[in-house]
């Protein structure tokens, strides 16, 4: 069974600088090396959904003058971008500074990403049914993750938002949500901001389930991740590797989750975890993202 996944949210120019370290403030240093890549949180996770094996749409905005490689890279992976609207301002860009000591530093500039098109936004979650499922970050406007919720909700279609980056303000937070995805750090947020008094992770996850109303997973690195559904909670641990580079784990963990919907959750969280895991032995975000035949391969 083909899922259909559609993802509204970020897309970036990232730009990956390597140096000896991080630049102190007023200091100039120089680069060994520097790589461009396709990036941003919502077009990582429509990768990785499509690698998985789903049908993917991604619903989000570039620049008119410097978007066209962005929807190329997209559309290469079997992505349809047929509602990548087109914007007056330049991409969302990310500047990911990586020193020798493993340390890095981000800057992103949102760009057309805080502009999406309310229309494109609208039309593609009308669009969706039962069975289907929309995938938000909170790398755009909180107001257009909230419509498309709205919209793909009332269609019968199940809404999966990963509140990363993690939410700062009670109005970021997204309704009509069936399923909830953070790490331990944007639990830890999104419990403050309903209310809550953080606790650790098993007790946040429970609370914030029962405060929001929906189910949660919360990913726990190397610990694998927290499964809260209809009241029970399961660890689901993650395979032991060695890790080289843990950037896009989160994203590579959520594509794969919206496209294993139609199984059973912890069946579901146990493919993100290895797909999740096979992501942090590579160098890269999307690069690093494993294909389904290497998924099936070590769930075997
Ligand atoms: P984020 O990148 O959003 O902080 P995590 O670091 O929790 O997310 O990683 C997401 C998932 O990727 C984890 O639930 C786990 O399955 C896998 N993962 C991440 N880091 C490791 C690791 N060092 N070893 C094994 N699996 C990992």
């Amino acid at each position: 069974m083909t899922a259909r996944v559609t993802v509204v949210g970020s897309v970036n120019a990232d730009t990956s600088l390597r140096l000896a370290a991080l630049p102190r403030p007023g200091e100039t240093v120089l680069a060994r090396e520097a790589s461009a890549s396709l990036g941003g949180k919502g077009a990582n996770q429509a990768v990785a959904a499509a690698r998985a094996g789903a049908h993917v749409t991604m619903v989000g905005a570039v620049g008119r003058e410097d978007g066209e490689p962005l929807a190329q890279a997209l559309a290469a992976e079997g992505i349809d971008t047929g509602l990548l609207t087109r914007s007056e301002r330049a991409s969302g860009r990310a500047l990911v500074l990586l020193d020798d000591d493993g340390e890095n530093s981000i800057i992103v500039v949102p760009g057309a990403n805080a502009a999406l098109d309310d229309a494109a936004v609208r039309q593609a979650c009308a669009d969706l049914s039962p069975g289907d499922v929309l995938v938000l970050q909170h790398e755009i406007p909180a107001a257009t993750s909230r419509l498309a919720a709205a919209t793909a909700s009332a269609a019968g279609a199940t809404v999966i938002w990963n509140a990363a980056p993690a939410p700062a303000h009670a109005a970021d937070l997204v309704e009509h949500v069936d399923l909830l995805v953070v790490n331990e750090h944007e639990l830890d947020a999104v419990a403050r901001l309903v209310g809550l008094r953080p606790a650790g992770p098993e007790a946040d996850v429970a609370a914030v389930a029962a405060r929001l109303g929906t189910d949660v997973v919360c990913t726990l690195g190397a610990a694998g991740a927290l499964v809260h559904r209809d009241g029970a909670l399961v660890r689901v641990p993650a395979p032991v590797v060695t890790a080289v580079d843990t950037t896009a784990a989160g994203d590579t963990f959520v594509g794969y989750l919206a496209a294993s919907w139609h199984l059973p959750l912890a069946d579901a969280v146990r493919r993100a975890a290895l797909a999740g895991a096979l992501a942090v032995t590579r160098q890269g975000a999307a690069t690093s993202i494993p294909t389904r035949a290497e998924v099936e391969l070590g769930l075997a």
